[in-house]
């Protein structure tokens, strides 16, 4: 085997304890072994701190000596500050919901930076049937506190310490290098420094953990109560909304049926609506031309009145008095607005929810829902044939509504009438 030339900081002095290089006299005068092979060393401390160091006086092939060192150091810097900053300790406990939402609950065991001053401390001591680096006290309560160099603390052990029920801390040393045990307030800055501890085993965690679990599972049970009252509240809503859509089809049945567009035909002439439209529209109701009186398939009725009150009232407000270009929304909103042509609240309805609940609307409506923008693009493409409106464009503002403009007050052309049935 290779010999290995170690340069160690500290020596095994003649009192067996740990001497660093700067504490001693040069030479073989220091009177050291070596902490792991016990071999007499020689203290070469005459040059630079940072070249200080012990090597053995006879080329040996020890190879542990670094490693025993660092190990012997630490114990023996521990039970001399009787000190230590521990890290955080956080216990967490989390949960799934049936919601697939997760929860959790922690709590602080060891706040950051706690500094714990002990009472007493002991190196390798055995105790239930362990043999433990050091054994901390503090008010009567033990500390197990083992060195990490090269070797982790074994699943076995951190079973036992667990069974002892005895709190138990690892400080990581594996990366100490030469830099950090220059002298001994170095080393021990790196001994203390909490990220190097790692938690094996806290006694107060189980009990912590069964408060959190509690307190989980009572979270979790508020969250799916919520979600319950949700779903109720989510199924009301539906009800709701279905039973308004059953309502609104059977009203809609009564507005499209013949009997009520002959009612609404009866009663045209006293509509308030044309009572308006007549101080501008100088047409007797009697003469009103045919293209005041057109009959739009599943939507003449949908204004709530007689088709000549809504179509003469567009026709004298956009036609004649403005012959400004205007949209399909437009026109709506000023009927229903303005004019008095209102839209039935059922139609609307059976709009909105029968989109919703597609499997209540009959096959006949759902094929069509009546809409008033389709019965006046209906009717506005019938006036286009006739030559007095022009397609303009679509109306960017809203999507399916269409933009006109005017070109002439009066028919110019008779409608087509190649493709009605002649039958
Ligand atoms: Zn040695």
């Amino acid at each position: 085997m290779k010999a290995v030339k170690i340069k160690l900081p500290f020596g095994l002095n003649l009192n067996n304890v740990l001497a660093h290089i700067l504490d001693v006299e040069n030479g073989k005068k220091c009177g050291c072994v070596c902490p792991s092979c016990r071999s007499p060393l020689i203290a070469a401390n005459n040059g630079h701190v940072k070249q200080a160091h012990f090597k053995h006086a006879v080329e040996t092939a020890c190879d542990g000596g670094w490693e025993s060192t660092i190990h012997l150091a630490a114990k023996q810097i521990i039970i001399e500050r009787k000190s230590i900053t521990l890290s955080k300790y956080t216990s967490v406990v989390s949960g799934i919901d049936s919601m697939g939402i997760k929860h959790i609950e922690k709590k602080n065991i060891v706040p950051k930076g706690k500094v714990i001053k002990f009472d007493s401390v002991e190196e390798e001591v055995g105790l239930s049937g362990m043999k433990v680096d050091i054994l901390a006290m503090k008010e009567a309560k033990p500390l197990i506190i083992e060195i990490l160099y090269r070797h982790k603390v074994e699943n076995q052990k951190i079973l036992k310490i667990a069974e002892a029920d005895i709190s138990a801390i690892e400080i990581n040393l594996s990366d100490v290098t030469p830099d950090d045990v220059l002298d001994w307030e170095t080393f021990w800055s790196c001994i203390n420094d909490p990220k190097r501890i790692q938690w094996l085993y806290n006694t107060r965690e189980l009990a912590l953990k069964m408060s959190l679990e509690n307190q989980l599972a009572l979270k979790i049970q508020q969250a799916e109560k919520e979600y319950e009252q949700e779903r109720i509240k989510e199924q009301k809503r539906i009800q709701k909304e279905k039973s308004q859509l059953v309502n609104a089809l059977k009203d809609l049945k009564v507005l499209c049926s013949s009997k009520y567009i002959a009612q609404l035909k009866k009663g045209a002439e006293i509509h308030p609506s044309w009572k308006v439209t007549r101080q501008y529209l100088p047409i007797p109701w009697q003469e009103l031309p045919e293209f005041l009186n057109v009959e739009v398939t599943n939507g003449d009725w949908i204004f709530g009145c007689d088709r000549r009150i809504w179509q003469a009232a567009f026709y004298s407000a956009f036609i004649c008095y403005s012959g400004k270009p205007f949209s399909i929304r437009a026109v709506d909103d000023w009927l229903q607005n303005k004019a008095g042509c209102k839209v039935s609240s059922c139609v609307k309805n059976v709009g909105i929810y029968g989109r919703l609940y597609p499997e209540l609307v009959p096959a006949d409506i759902s094929s069509r829902l009546p809409s008033s923008w389709e019965t006046l693009k209906a009717y506005f493409r019938h006036l286009q044939d006739l030559g007095m409106l022009d397609f303009l464009g679509p109306d960017r503002a809203y999507r399916g509504s269409k933009w006109f403009q005017v070109v002439s007050k009066e028919p110019k052309k008779s409608k087509n009438t190649s493709d009605s049935v002649p039958f």
